[in-house]
């Protein structure tokens, strides 16, 4: 067992202890079968039911409606950006009879590199709405009225980044409205399982599993079945669009109920571990609730400080999952993290690329680990006023 960790990393997160310590004898013996989860083959009846039941505890939780398919794969945030483009290419490729375009919405690091992907891949892909070149950071979400919606009739998707884990930056509402029977796309690494979602809207939704809902090495896909048409390989080559590589190919992967090739059992179980304890607890509604608590603790706190901390993001699109905020005196950051963690409160160092701090309020996060938190930094900022 371990003291309950105050941990605020960004990724891979902590995870509830109780999940691992049933994982940690799950490894060990599962079952009783005297075999451990990982040692069992992926085709295997055990193997089976943690897929299946792995994939009904999505559907509990975020009331997936039978048009959309759940599916896990091998890799993470970065592999999705890759089987996106090609797979969704392919997919407008076969209901249209010829290649789209795909439009980006670019508001941080993580948006940014999924469009740089499409475009390396070969992607024919545009940017509907670079908030960098628009706002000269990535602080705020550019109002739709500046958006460069492309021409409907030929996207093919629109892509964009629910919740951009460096740049602390959440869509509080995606404008779905704009973008009528355009297949949504939202990458929800940082972010699944945190608040409600109308997973009618989307076309697919892809998170990679290490911050709300396991370990690295899997990610988790809802995607609409009627994107799982694709054209065979011989016409998607014929019209110069890329070939999403089999192991990450959708319609391969959903045919073979996520064990094409070998998916990582012990991993995708703690998945359902996560799912499991999170159901008992009061499921999705509960989870929301509580992180709306935690932000809010945290964000007035730091707001009360005005000349001791920045908060680079616009109120409206702060994230509740990763709390990015600067100290005015960059000269005391050591200060600020040393201190943190003779209190027992870690991870708080932000991204290498922006500097600054950054506190991950994940689901596994506590109450109690961000009041801690809260009562540190007013401590700190009483003393350095
Ligand atoms: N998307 C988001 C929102 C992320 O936070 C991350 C990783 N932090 C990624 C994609 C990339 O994930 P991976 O490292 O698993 O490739």
């Amino acid at each position: 067992t371990r003291e309950e960790p105050n941990y605020f990393g960004a990724g891979p997160a902590l995870l509830p202890t109780e999940v691992l310590q049933t994982a940690a004898y799950d490894l060990l013996n599962f079952n009783s079968v005297g075999l451990g989860i990982g040692e069992i083959s992926h085709r295997s009846g055990p193997a089976t039911e943690v897929i299946n039941s792995t994939k009904q505890h999505f559907k509990d939780l975020l009331d997936i409606p039978d048009t959309h398919e759940v599916f896990f794969m091998q890799g993470g945030g970065t592999s999705g950006f890759s089987s996106i483009a090609t797979n969704l290419a392919a997919a407008y490729l076969k209901k249209t009879g010829k290649p789209g375009k795909a439009g980006y919405v670019i508001t941080g690091t993580w948006s940014k590199k999924s469009y740089e992907e499409a475009v390396r891949l070969g992607v024919d892909s545009v940017v509907v709405c670079d908030a960098k070149k628009l706002n000269g950071s990535f602080g705020d979400i550019p109002s739709v009225e500046k958006w460069s919606i492309p021409d409907l009739k030929d996207t093919s998707y629109v892509y964009f980044c629910d919740n951009e884990t460096v740049n602390g930056i959440e869509f509080p509402d995606f404008p779905f409205e704009k973008f009528p029977d355009v297949e949504i796309v939202a990458d929800m690494s940082s972010n699944i399982l945190s608040k409600k979602l109308d997973i009618s809207k989307y076309g697919l939704i892809m998170a990679g599993a290490q911050k709300n809902v396991g370990l690295a090495g899997i990610s988790i896909y809802i995607i609409k079945k009627s994107l799982l048409e694709q054209p065979s390989d011989a016409e998607i080559k014929a019209a110069g669009i890329p070939l999403p590589p089999i192991a990450f190919h959708y319609p391969t992967v959903v045919a073979n109920n996520s064990a094409y090739n070998t998916i990582p059992i012990f991993t995708l179980h703690i998945v359902d571990l996560v799912l499991q304890s999170l159901l008992k607890k009061g499921g999705i509604t509960f989870q929301q609730e509580l992180n709306e608590k935690k932000a809010k603790l945290l964000y007035e706190t730091l707001d009360a400080y005005p000349t001791i901390f920045n908060l680079p993001v616009a109120k409206a699109v702060r994230s509740k999952m990763n709390v990015v905020f600067t100290l005015k005196d960059t000269s005391l950051d050591s200060e600020f993290l040393k201190q943190g963690e003779a209190n027992k409160l870690t991870g708080l160092k932000g991204h290498r690329s922006v500097g600054g701090m950054r506190a991950s309020l994940y689901n596994a996060v506590s109450l109690k680990s961000v009041e801690l938190l809260v009562a540190y930094i007013k401590t700190f900022a009483e003393s350095h006023k």
